[in-house]
């Protein structure tokens, strides 16, 4: 069984505070030069992380508590920029796209349109979804119903309507595959796109979040077990509007919700602030400056350090971003292309 402790011996994990992480493969057995205190200091720290490996993603497996202080309990709502499953492509950044990977309007894109794109140039996109046709303001009626079970039900009875076309959309992006590489992952981004911040337990709110995020883990579960049986997947969550509950045992009751799923939470490195501006300038500044190891902002420009870089994107936005998303991975490649031929 993989245990933390047996992954804690195989991997050692660098972080920052506030800032990024990698990881890197250490050898135990291998003999190590001796470490001064301050460093072995620093060892321990690096304990507060637990690193790679599936079993960070397996359901209902409990990840223990930070530094052996049990009051310090590892948090999975914590938003990680720490990807360590995810491979490095030669544009140096994780590209993920949220909200519906199928448009409410022809004028805006789908996750299909951005992977004909990437597709031929060897990218690789994680979407966090949402469920087709669905928002915030398709609860309200809901809100009316006083029993609590009978209003879940009648959210889920929504949900379910979307099934087909949401288990259909998810399928056409994860059998996409180029050179033995899986090109497209889709995660839970909940079904209904709530502000999850002012969450108070036993709340319709919260109640009907919670069978939305169940809802898009089955769909899911049943997409990628008819595409690619066998196939491991990471559990990522990405929270709407990066907005983790405010309420302690709110955001206890999530966690609790996330050891069960498997569940990480994923924030971001790279914002371009493109569901705002749609500016494929700010896309393609936000993508060199992670080729460069830099985070990035709108306001601050690139600043700090980012290891392996989460650029955040929006699905719908593609058609004003694209060009400048693609124009950094094109730079990329060719620049990667002139070292092939130089070393
Ligand atoms: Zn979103």
């Amino acid at each position: 069984m993989k245990t933390l402790s047996r992954i804690l011996a195989v991997f050692s994990v660098t972080t920052t505070l506030n800032a990024q992480t990698t990881v890197e493969p250490k050898d135990k057995e291998a003999s190590e030069p001796t470490t001064s205190p301050a460093e072995n200091k620093k060892e321990e720290q690096e304990k507060e992380w637990p690193p790679s490996g599936m079993g960070l993603f397996e359901k209902g497996l409990a990840l223990g508590h930070i530094r052996d202080n049990p009051k310090n309990s590892y948090r999975r709502v914590y938003q990680r920029t720490l990807m360590p499953t995810e491979p490095r492509f030669y544009y140096n950044a994780v590209l993920t796209f949220d909200d519906q990977i199928v448009p409410f309007t022809d004028k805006e894109a789908s996750a299909m349109d951005i992977m004909k794109e990437l597709e031929p140039r060897g990218a690789r996109a994680l979407f966090f979804a949402n469920v087709p046709g669905v928002a915030t303001p398709s609860l309200r009626p809901f809100f009316k119903i006083k029993d609590r079970e009978a209003r879940k039900k009648a959210c889920r009875k929504l949900l379910d309507t979307k099934r087909e076309e949401f288990i259909k959309a998810i399928r056409e992006l994860i059998k996409i595959k180029k050179d033995g590489k899986w090109l497209a992952e889709v995660h839970n981004h909940t079904a209904f796109h709530q502000n999850m911040r002012n969450f108070k337990v036993g709340t319709a709110r919260m109640d009907l979040c919670i069978v939305g995020i169940r809802f898009v883990e089955e769909c899911l579960e049943e997409a990628y077990a008819a595409e690619r049986p066998g196939f491991e997947r990471q559990r990522f969550f990405r929270f709407p509007f990066l907005a983790v509950p405010r309420d302690a045992k709110a955001r206890a009751k999530i966690n609790e919700l996330f050891t069960e799923l498997g569940f990480l939470s994923v924030g971001e490195t790279q914002d371009s602030k493109d569901y705002s501006n749609g500016s494929p300038d700010q896309a393609y500044k936000s993508l060199v400056a992670a080729r460069n190891g830099k985070r990035y902002q709108v306001k601050s420009g690139p600043f700090s350090t980012a290891q392996h870089p989460v650029a955040l994107f929006h699905t719908k936005t593609w058609y004003k971003i694209g060009p400048g998303i693609l124009k950094a991975l094109d730079e990329a490649k060719a620049l990667e292309d002139s070292k092939d031929i130089t070393e």
